[in-house]
């Protein structure tokens, strides 16, 4: 990976930033140096006026201007030699011939070195330093020019280059948040030695590195996938995509087992929480294949929506009316079933099978049944009974008595067919419904201030002691319970504890 200019732009500007932050941290303490030096100077009052300038200002130009000749020294008494030897060599050639001109001009030569050196060796002093300068600025600058990043290693072998330290602890963090531990003690560290590089031909982000060091720590941590089911692991994958598949694969069958146009889902809460483990919680390849053979630790809900026209029930309405006989029953309105377009879903959990209904349009409205009731009494059916109130005959419909009461029977024989409603002759309470050897099942109402009414050879019973009854209530059936012969219903009326005889207030009976 070559970097790209902008990068490098960025990380030249780093790197001067860097410099330049350094020359001015040691620009401000030469400064804070400076600034006690003359502090102190001051305090010793040897900076005052006209003798600060001749005391300080003067000697250091003094110093400057030394410098400069010391400089300037060598060349030009150089050039002043030269110019010397110049006029020396030509007077010698016109005199004496070339041989001894240019030795002379050399012996000229070496005495003025031998004299003057020490000039060259002064001016040496101020200018090593502004070689060693140059020396220093250049080799700054062709640094800064080149990429300084660092090889990272782990246990000896490279893993690569990263431009800080940083990269690699941002990989390491990465890699440590992404880690689910399903111990208390689990934990996973990794060491790495750094090593300067320059010029490296790839340098690894955060992300390659986390990567590479994921693959290099593989007998230790991995990348993978844990199945909770209702909260509970169940296992953990490293094939966190296989196991996903495996999932859908599981619902795809059960949809198509179950038929076109179902859909399958868990009933359990199945849950893949993807991440880094620890090698050691991986379950076995056998054990994974084993867990998903069993579909019934996930529970599957097969769903299978139909659209079906359904009958819409009628009901039925039931009035009561003075209008016809006590007991009949009348239709007034045939009752007619309606229909619907409904929508429903077949959803099959462990094998059994509901429905549930998404939607009902109806298409025709049902037609409710309606029944009156007649409750209109026979003539003659309320007796006034002075003292005591109204008493009604206690089998509607039915006025032949076989039997009234006389010396050898204690009460009225109302002939009907065995089942019919026997009714309560007045309000009262239920003071005895039972058996009696004679009476059959028999019942005794008390309806206050001494009048008590009672009912025999019943086939059934509808109240029980102690109970609350209102007149006209239906309280036992016609039957032919105890002495009796053929279904009746043996009626007994008491007041003030004497027994009378109900033809006495039923006479057109
Ligand atoms: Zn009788």
């Amino acid at each position: 990976m070559r970097m790209q200019p902008a990068d490098m732009a960025r990380r030249a500007g780093g790197a001067l930033g860097q410099a330049a932050y350094r020359l001015g941290f040691w620009g401000e303490r030469t400064a804070c140096d400076l600034a006690r030096a003359v502090r102190w100077l001051g305090s010793r009052g040897a900076v005052r006026g006209r003798a600060a300038h001749k005391r300080f200002l003067h000697p250091v130009a003094a110093g400057f201007a030394a410098a400069g000749r010391d400089l300037a020294a060598p060349f030009a008494r150089l050039a002043h030699g030269v110019g010397s030897i110049r006029d020396f060599v030509r007077a010698e050639w016109q005199e004496h011939g070339a041989p001894r001109a240019l030795v002379g001009g050399l012996l000229y030569f070496y005495r003025g070195v031998r004299r003057y050196g020490h000039l060259a060796v002064r001016a040496g002093r101020y200018v090593m330093p502004l070689l060693a300068l140059a020396v220093f600025v250049f080799t700054v600058r062709h640094t800064l020019s080149r990429s300084f990043s660092l090889a990272v290693e782990v246990n000896g072998e490279l893993v690569g280059y990263v431009e800080s330290e940083n990269v690699l602890e941002a990989a390491k963090n990465t890699l440590q948040q992404n880690i689910v531990s399903l111990g208390q003690d689990d934990q996973w560290q990794i060491t790495a030695d750094y090593t300067l590089a320059v010029d490296p031909d790839e340098l690894l982000d955060q992300k390659t590195l986390a990567r590479t060091l994921l693959e290099m720590s593989h007998n230790e941590i991995q990348p993978g996938a844990a199945l909770y089911v209702d909260g509970q692991l169940v296992l953990v994958s490293d094939d966190a995509p296989g196991l996903r598949q495996a999932l859908q694969a599981m619902k795809t069958t059960a949809a198509e087992n179950a038929g076109q146009g179902s859909a399958a889902e868990f009933i359990r809460d199945v849950e893949l929480q993807e991440g880094i483990y620890f090698t050691s919680d991986i379950s076995s390849e056998t054990a994974v294949q084993q867990t998903l053979s069993d579909p019934d630790l996930f529970g599957l809900r097969t769903v299978r929506r139909a659209v079906e026209i359904r009958e819409i029930p009628y009901e039925t309405i039931t009035t009561h009316s003075e209008d016809y006989r006590w007991g009949s029953k009348q239709t007034v309105q045939a009752g007619q079933a309606g229909s619907a377009q409904v929508t429903v879903d077949y959803v099959t959990e462990n094998g059994v099978t509901t429905e549930q209904i998404v939607e009902s349009v109806t298409l025709t409205e049902p037609v409710n049944e309606e029944i009156v009731i007649g409750s209109r009494m026979p003539a003659g059916s309320l007796a006034e009974v002075s003292g005591y109130g109204t008493l009604l005959w206690p089998v509607p419909n039915y006025k032949y008595v076989s039997r009234w009461m006389s010396s050898g029977h204690t009460g009225a024989d109302i002939c009907a067919n065995a089942g019919q409603d026997i009714l309560a002759a007045a309000d009262g309470r239920v003071v005895t419904a039972g058996w009696h050897y004679s009476y059959g099942n028999y019942i005794i109402l008390d309806h206050g201030n001494g009048m008590r009414t009672l009912y025999a050879h019943c086939s059934k019973l509808y109240v029980s002691y102690g109970q609350y009854v209102s007149q006209e209530d239906v309280i036992g059936a016609v039957g032919n319970t105890g002495n009796s012969f053929g279904n009746h219903c043996h009626w007994e009326i008491y007041l003030g504890g004497r027994r009378v005889s109900a033809r006495n207030y039923f006479p057109s009976m």
